[in-house]
């Protein structure tokens, strides 16, 4: 059997690892335009601000590891065409500039997402930099030693932590995004005004509901973000504003969302048998709303790039979906999320409620302790849960991890408050954080049902009342003399 496997990063590397444990007989060739593999983007803002001083700790595999499981990659080689009818790959060399047909029996993309760059004027000037791969990494560092003043575009989670990273290494960092709240779609208000004041402690400027316009330049290199609301001086800038799935090459042969995120089924089966697909190039079933999404995160690509090797030939091993959990640390404050926002889920026009915890992270008899916000976000009716949001300078982000497999299992608020959690001093109260949220959850949700019950019964009585009166004789009417 003969298989090709497009792009290696962490998609890639770890379908590669599963075909070679499951299919040791076959012929496996990668394709990589790059000049390495397996890559941790998430360690690019560490090694800008000089936490990671070693990058080559960045990476978890290599070709010669590949090797040694048999498989060929082929390192610096860029995939040109697909031909899914013809099973064909036109593949180019760029060191040679050499081209040539290969062909596959079955065919893994993970070509991944590349981010997304705006057409406007002065995108091309010097110093407007991209924030994905090792090469970026490198550049970003290269270019930040003589600036002064670095825009970062996109305050999501990746601008976040490249402001952060410029702020240590001393820069005057502006942060901008055309959203009026940072990390918007990753959390509500409540928590975004706390990441918000801690940016704005450190320095950090923020620039939010602005829409960028253009670059200005100088000698080349970039001088200026013009907005639609103002003016901000920068020497570099950093583009952070999203990602796009990399899959112009499968276009018109492969059914895909309108951004181009491949569709695939838990096997991660495109609508090609022989074309499985895993990683950024995808989409994803999003469980709180049980609809396919886009959102690209190395979490899911390693989970899909596994399923993709093990289900190459056959269906063997569901993907379960996603509930988007993520995690940031911001300067002292561990933030993480999982699932729907309260914002998300009003603007999916779910009927969706939201319960705030504000508690000390462990009992009061103890040394110290720490505030831990905590937001629930459920479904009125059924009390299923959608969405969580954890913030504390004690590290609770785990909290998220299992408030994901509870809306994973489509637990209910009823589930969550009474659901079996350890109590140590340490760590926590005889009920859990997770529990009170529950508990503050199953209360909201009988007042609303008191309060339903109580409209329900006054318009009942209201209508009885108008039904007698309508039925009482009325007095008859004397005729004037
Ligand atoms: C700065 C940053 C920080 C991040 N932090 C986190 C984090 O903390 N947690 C998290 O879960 N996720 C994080 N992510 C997201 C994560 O990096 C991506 O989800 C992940 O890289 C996706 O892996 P992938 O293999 O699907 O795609 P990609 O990483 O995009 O890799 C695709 C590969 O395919 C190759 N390729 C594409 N087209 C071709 C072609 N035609 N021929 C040959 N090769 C090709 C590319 O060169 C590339 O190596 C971060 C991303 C960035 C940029």
């Amino acid at each position: 059997m003969k298989i090709a496997v497009i792009g290696c990063t962490h998609a890639g590397t770890a379908a590669v690892k599963a075909i070679a444990a499951e299919h040791p007989e076959a012929r496996i060739t990668v394709y990589e335009r790059n000049d390495n593999i397996s890559f941790l983007s998430c360690g690019i803002a560490l090694h800008v601000g000089g936490v990671v001083k070693d990058p080559e700790g960045l990476f978890y595999s290599s070709p010669e590891q590949l090797a040694r499981l048999g498989v060929d990659t082929r390192m610096r080689h860029e995939v040109l065409r697909i031909d899914t009818a013809a099973k064909t790959l036109r593949v180019r060399s760029l060191e040679t500039n050499e081209e040539f047909e290969d062909s596959y029996d079955k065919l893994v993309v993970t070509t991944g997402s590349w981010p997304v760059v705006p057409d406007m004027e002065g995108i091309r000037l010097d110093n407007v930099q991209l924030c994905k791969n090792f090469f970026h990494a490198k550049e970003i560092i290269a270019r930040a030693g003589a600036a002064r003043k670095v825009a970062v575009i996109g305050a999501g989670y990746i601008g976040i932590e490249l402001a952060e990273a410029f702020s240590d290494l001393g820069k005057e960092v502006t942060l901008l995004d055309n959203m009026d709240r940072v990390m918007a779609k990753y959390l509500d208000a409540e928590f975004t005004d706390a990441a918000e004041e801690a940016l704005a402690g450190r320095g950090i400027r923020t620039a939010l509901g602005e829409r960028v316009s253009r670059f200005e330049g100088r000698d080349g290199r970039v001088a200026k973000v013009v907005t639609d609301k103002g003016e901000h001086e920068a020497d570099l800038v950093v583009l952070c504003i999203g990602f796009r799935p990399g899959t112009e090459l499968v276009k018109g042969q492969l059914d895909m969302l309108d951004n181009g995120a491949l569709l695939v089924d838990e096997y991660m089966r495109t609508s090609d048998p022989d074309v499985l697909a895993a990683g950024d190039s995808c989409a994803v079933r999003y469980n709180p709303t049980g609809q396919q999404a886009y959102i690209p995160l190395a979490t899911n690509a390693v989970r899909m790039g596994t399923l993709a090797g093990r289900n190459l030939v056959e269906p063997k091993v569901k993907y379960r979906g996603t509930q988007g959990t993520s995690a940031i640390k911001l300067f002292d404050l561990n933030i993480a999320s999982t699932g729907m926002t309260e914002a998300a889920a009003e603007a999916a026009g779910l009927d969706a409620a939201a319960v705030t915890l504000r508690e000390s992270h462990r009992p009061d008899f103890m040394p110290d302790a720490e505030e831990a916000l905590l937001k629930l976000v459920y479904e009125r009716g059924t009390g299923r849960l959608l969405g969580a949001q954890i913030l504390s300078r004690a590290d609770l982000t785990q909290a998220a991890n299992t408030l994901s497999v509870c809306i994973h299992n489509r637990m209910t608020t009823e589930d969550l408050a009474y659901v079996d959690f350890f109590f140590q001093p340490h760590y926590n109260h005889p009920w859990n954080l997770l529990n009170q949220a529950g508990l503050a959850a199953e209360k909201q949700r009988a007042e609303a049902l008191r309060r339903q019950a109580a409209e329900e019964q006054a318009g009942a009585e209201q209508a009885a009342a108008k039904e007698q009166a309508a039925a009482e004789p009325k007095p008859e009417r004397r005729a004037s003399a």
